[in-house]
């Protein structure tokens, strides 16, 4: 299911007209298969840190050529300004272990399971931002499908409805799931990706979320599984993160984080 904010079908690019002299030498424009025809949504409210922004506004270090692609890739990286910070109510207090000056808002392309270019957001730590973008610049070349990249804050950050959603997300200020240690999320360094079709599998055998069960026989090779050394585990792990489909007494098949917790 589409976001309601990204309604709008704006352009039809063709592959082919998208060589408008932005493609840099390390994204030759034969990276694109020419014969894809892509369209790009675009939230229907301008978002603040979309194209139409003016270059040179955002403090982001990240900004880059690479920062708006006619044929889809697109991220930007933000500090939280005062409307991120109160949109970020839920996922974020004063008691979470990290200061919210240490978290980036990431706005990025991804390719939904319905084959068309969306932009999504995502909340991670400052330190991993950069690589964050690079493995969802990689999952998106290799075209794999995200079901939707909203923040935990949609969902009131409550980890179960986010899940049930099949939410891709990273930062929300919460325990571990059955415990009372701050969760590698709190901090901004872990993100559950597809979290129906990787689901959190228990040592009893218990799955989260409840829709994922048909996903829990890892033999499935359905858009958007993850697998041991597929191109998503492999993207992650050139940034030096570890899978919990690795873990050995449980299995979080939808969580990577920087330090394999
Ligand atoms: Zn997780």
């Amino acid at each position: 299911m589409k976001r309601s904010a990204l309604g709008v079908v704006l352009i039809a690019v063709v592959a082919t007209a998208c060589n408008d002299g932005r493609a840099t030498a390390n994204e030759p424009a034969s990276t694109t298969p020419a014969s894809i025809t892509v369209k790009t949504h675009v939230p229907e409210n301008s978002h603040p840190s979309l194209p139409q922004r003016s270059p040179g506004a955002s403090p982001s270090p990240a900004r880059s050529s690479e920062d708006v692609h006619p044929i889809g890739w697109y991220a930007h990286v933000a500090v939280i300004d005062p409307v991120a910070r109160a949109r970020m109510r839920y996922s974020w207090h004063k008691a979470c272990p990290i200061p919210i000056k240490d978290l980036r808002l990431i706005a990025m392309s991804y390719l939904g399971f319905d084959r068309e270019v969306h932009v999504g957001e995502m909340v991670v730590h400052r330190s991993v931002a950069g690589d964050v973008v690079k493995v969802f610049r990689t999952m998106f070349r290799a075209r794999y499908p995200i079901r939707r990249m909203r923040l935990v804050d949609d969902y009131r950050g409550d980890d179960n409805s986010s899940m049930a959603a099949d939410n891709t997300s990273a930062f929300n200020c919460r325990r571990v799931t059955g415990g009372t240690a701050w969760s590698e999320h709190a901090y901004g360094r872990a993100i559950d990706v597809n979290p129906v079709e990787n689901p959190y599998v228990s040592s009893s055998g218990k799955v989260l979320p409840p829709a994922g069960l048909r996903y829990a026989d890892r033999s499935s090779r359905a858009r958007g599984v993850i697998h041991h050394g597929d191109v998503v585990w492999r993207a992650f792990r050139s940034i030096g993160w570890g899978w919990g489909g690795d873990w050995r007494s449980f299995q979080d098949y939808q969580h990577f984080s920087a330090t394999g917790r």
